[in-house]
């Protein structure tokens, strides 16, 4: 296989418009790609009559608006290229007005009351900063366009259209820092991102087996497997020839649509992966990073697989989050967050870590609610995964310029990295970074980018880095609205460096995030810790959240509270989904089994005694299930019930959290007894595959 050759070749890239459209039309979409503006309608005409044509000789048949609606996946409706027949003969077009607006009928998607159905008109406009590709399914070969979705009165009903507002907030307010440290040359600051996605993989006959994957994407009930992750011997380690041809064919399919996946591993659970791009522009990252989590799904059917994104399929084992590696530069190729080779006399560099320090510890319940999912409750705070406190994990070097800088006002030379012997003569000495890692921090400094760990893996990327640029836009716009106004700019932003530093300290933590004595100490710090989704959905709406979203654009207040609501019936519609198929598997599958199981018993017993032999052990095991029987079925009764009257609630917000106060753990009560009662059943008897057969025989 030829990387360079198929690399990028289903994109509708920089260099193919170059080639096939006309030198005035391409300067014209490179200058408000990079500008913003808009393009003329004579333009769009001719660029949309190229991409069609490309995207026929590609094979395609049909073109997309692909957009993401909050429904946390993408969305798309195929229309043909075919026009009204004339003379028994169609011709294949796509019309500039085509390519710029689609108007989807889009009601059913969620608006969080933004728009009642009966005004149900939504827009897609094109997003010229995002190249167009196509891709090739079971449908056939599709030109997609990435979108944004709006309403009719311009509300964004998307997960792109604040992002791209978020860039521009960024961009705006990072080039007054730049502009102030004496940088002419620089014209604009660019979000950039890289995310590190994991996933399960699973047997497809297996995983047709239990309606608990097929419907909510994670095991509902399961014993452990005898053997776990315990012996650490998962992680990095060789990769099956199954998972390994899977790893290849995906990697193909997204290089083609110029997916840069370039790091690939075995995670630490059993059948747990991870994928990695090399960053890119946030808002490119994002529709990436959706396009590769569907290329995932896809390409795993074709090997009899199933791709598992849900942040916790199994209980007791590690589930899976995304890395969201983020960093901000010049369009002059500066890294703003590199700290060069003396971080403690780079002004420009400890400016900016002051700024974000204030911006994460300002809205640290911001940025906790950014990476919320109904998945992630498990996943946080479990001891595998970030807990859901927001501190910053900066490292042994920027922690002692921090310290000293609050102390004394200002830090001498900074603790270098040195140099590691390994003892083994032949082994060049090796140059160590100036920080160690913190894997249990959740946004943790990575040498010239932040890593924000909390985002679940089947999250969309874009709420995560939307508020990430407001934050931090904000506390840039704050220090530049002081510092523009300065006569004596040294002092001064020293002065704001030490002032910052000392009042959002209390954000930094090197220590062990996962254990009990940080919950503690966070408490006493006063941070936030948000354990679950339905106590996060609040921080959207405080007047806090709509000054700093309003006041950059973001997010209109209206927008904010329709989230909001989206939060909260996502959450009631999942956990009733969860529980209505716990319902189905229990009254279905796990109570018949036991009946059957139990008369077994109770007729070996039968068996055993009529001819005078011992069956004490016989009857102890028909006690153990009896009992176990019982309590499932009482568990069962009172979900139904509870069920019934939690769905009769009127207001969202007290729906989802009575969902979570009273449905989960009535959830938890009826797996409990199913997950004892697998252990001493007959495997052949059991109704589903176990963890054993779903984790390691892949
Ligand atoms: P690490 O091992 O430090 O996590 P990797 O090199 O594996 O780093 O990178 C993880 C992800 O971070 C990759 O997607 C990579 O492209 C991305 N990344 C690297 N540098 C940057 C940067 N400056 N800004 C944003 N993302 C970055
Ligand atoms: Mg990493």
């Amino acid at each position: 296989m030829n990387v360079a050759e198929i690399f990028g070749s289903n994109v509708f890239s920089e260099s193919v418009m170059k080639e096939r459209l006309p030198k005035k039309v391409f300067d014209e979409v490179m200058h408000v790609m990079k500008n913003g503006g808009q393009i003329s309608m004579a333009s769009a005409d001719v660029v949309a009559n190229a991409m069609k044509d490309w995207a026929v000789e590609k094979g395609a048949t049909h073109y997309s608006h692909w957009f993401q609606p909050l429904t946390g996946i993408t969305a798309e409706k195929h229309d043909a290229f075919i026009t009204v027949p004339e003379n028994g003969k169609t011709l294949l077009q796509l019309s500039g007005k085509q390519l710029i607006m689609g108007e989807p009928d889009a009601s059913s998607f969620p608006s969080g009351g933004l728009r009642a159905t009966h005004y149900a008109r939504g827009y897609t406009a094109w997003d010229i900063t995002s190249p167009a590709f196509v891709k090739e399914q079971a449908a056939g070969v599709i030109l997609c366009i990435p979108t944004v979705f709006v309403s009719y009165t311009g509300e964004a009903l998307d997960q792109k259209t604040p992002l791209l507002r978020s860039m521009e907030a960024i961009n705006e307010q990072a080039m007054r820092i730049v502009r102030l440290f004496g940088n002419t040359s620089a014209t604009k600051v660019i979000a950039s991102v890289g995310p590190e996605q994991e996933y399960f993989l699973v047997d497809r006959q297996k995983y047709l087996k239990r309606r608990d994957l097929i419907y909510t994407g994670r095991t509902l009930f399961g014993a452990p497997a005898p053997k776990g992750q315990e012996l650490e011997d998962q992680y990095f380690g060789s990769i099956r020839e199954r998972v390994g041809a899977y790893m290849k064919d995906l990697n193909t399919e997204l290089w083609k649509m110029g997916i840069t996946a370039t790091a690939q591993h075995n995670e630490v659970a059993p059948a747990q992966h991870e994928m990695a791009p090399i960053y890119t522009t946030a808002n490119i990252a994002v529709d990436n990073n959706q396009l590769a989590m569907e290329t995932m799904k896809r390409v795993a059917t074709r090997h009899g697989l199933v791709c598992l994104l849900h942040e916790k399929p199994y209980a007791g084992v590690n589930g899976s989050g995304k890395h969201n590696n983020w960093s901000i530069g010049t369009d002059t190729g500066e890294n703003l967050i590199d700290p060069g080779d003396d971080p403690s006399s780079n002004l420009r560099f400890l400016l900016i870590l002051a700024c974000i320090m204030k911006a994460v510890d300002t809205h640290a319940d911001l940025l906790r609610q950014s990476s919320a999912n109904v998945g992630n409750d498990h996943r946080l705070g479990a001891d595998e995964a970030p807990p859901a406190i927001i501190s910053i994990f900066l490292g042994d070097q920027l922690e002692d310029i921090v310290e000293q800088i609050v102390k004394h006002g200002t830090a001498d030379a900074a603790k270098k990295g040195g140099t590691l012997d390994t003892g083994v003569s032949f082994v060049p000495l090796l140059n160590k970074d100036a920080t160690d890692r913190n894997r249990t921090s959740p946004f943790a400094f990575t040498g010239n980018k932040f890593e924000f760990r909390m985002v679940g893996s089947s999250d969309s990327i874009a709420s995560a880095n939307t508020t990430l640029h407001a934050v931090v836009a904000e506390a840039f716009c704050d220090a530049a609205d002081i510092l523009e106004k300065s006569t004596n700019f040294d002092e001064d932003v020293k002065k704001l460096i030490a002032e910052y530093m000392t009042k959002h300290q209390r954000i930094l933590f090197k220590g062990n995030g996962y254990s009990e004595e940080w919950i503690e100490e966070a408490a006493r710090r006063g941070l936030p810790n948000l354990r679950y989704m339905v106590d996060t959905v609040p921080a959207l709406t405080t007047d806090k959240a709509v000054k700093l979203f309003e006041k950059f654009n973001i997010y209109t207040r209206a927008e904010l509270e329709s989230r909001a609501e989206i939060m909260y019936a996502t959450y009631s519609k999942s956990i009733n989904i969860e529980a209505q198929t716990m319902i189905h598997m229990a009254g279905k599958h796990y109570v018949p089994t036991a009946v059957t199981y139990t008369t077994k018993l109770a007729q070996s017993i039968a068996a055993v005694s009529s001819v005078g032999v011992d069956s004490s052990v016989q009857q102890e095991l028909l006690n153990d299930c009896t009992v176990l029987l019982k309590r499932m079925k009482e568990a069962l009764k009172k979900l139904i019930a509870d069920v019934e009257a939690v769905t009769k609630i009127q207001d969202v917000c007290e729906m989802a959290h009575a969902f979570h106060d009273i449905i989960v753990p009535d959830m938890v009560h009826l797996r409990t007894p199913v997950d004892e009662l697998e252990l001493f059943v007959d495997k052949k008897e059991w109704p589903v595959p176990t963890y054993g057969d779903l984790m390691f025989e892949v």
